[in-house]
Order: C-alpha cells, then structure tokens, then sequence
C-alpha cells in the first residue's frame, strides 16, 4: 500500500497527518485507531508519508492544521491570527470572528 492510501485511510477514521519539527509526522487521532501497532508502521515509514504529504502540499500554502489536508485558497482556506493555516472545511465562525483572513483576499489585496 503506498503512504497516500495509508493517509487517505486514517483520515476517513479521523486521523490527522501534518508534517513537524525534524522530519517528523505530528499524528492526533482516537486511541482506538492509533494502536501501538499503527503508530509503529507510521514511526517506520515516517520518510514515504512526510514525502507523500509534501505532494500534496505542492502548490498549497502548507497543510489545515485541523484536518491536515492542503490548505487551498481557491477552495476557502484562511490564515488564522496565529499564522495556522484551516482549509475552506474547517474555518469556523469564530475563526472569522477572531480575525482569521481568506488567502485568496489576502493574496488580491496584498502589497
Ligand atoms: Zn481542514
């Protein structure tokens, strides 16, 4: 099984994948599906899923720090008051409440 259908299948179980500090995958996910031996295949695999994530990522801003999926300005994603990226599926009103800002508006009325 290649590392994007190991992704795309935790994500369906409400896994998320986002790349961290030094070459390492930050996973968050229920107990029940990051099983010591899930969590063992993607600690031995760490190289083939951070390359998988980075082409998904190509073209995008970086990953939704929510759901780990890219971030797509064409599709609604904001840039948060923290400098976090959530897609267009994420952002929640109180994002916008709090001053988060659409990428695809920031991108028309930068300098
Ligand atoms: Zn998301």
């Amino acid at each position: 099984m290649r590392a994007s259908d190991v992704i795309g299948r935790l994500r369906e179980r409400g896994v998320v994948l986002v790349p961290g500090a030094g070459d390492h995958v930050v996973v968050r996910g229920s107990d029940d599906v990051l099983t010591s031996e899930v969590r063992a295949a993607l600690s031995r695999n760490e190289p083939a899923v951070l390359a998988a994530l980075a082409v998904e990522y190509d073209g995008t801003p970086g990953p939704c720090v929510r759901c780990g999926r890219a971030a797509w300005a064409e599709y609604g994603a904001e840039r948060m008051p923290s400098g976090e990226l959530a897609c267009g599926d994420c952002v929640l009103p109180g994002d916008v409440e709090a001053g988060s800002v659409p990428l695809a508006g920031a991108r028309e009325n930068g300098p």
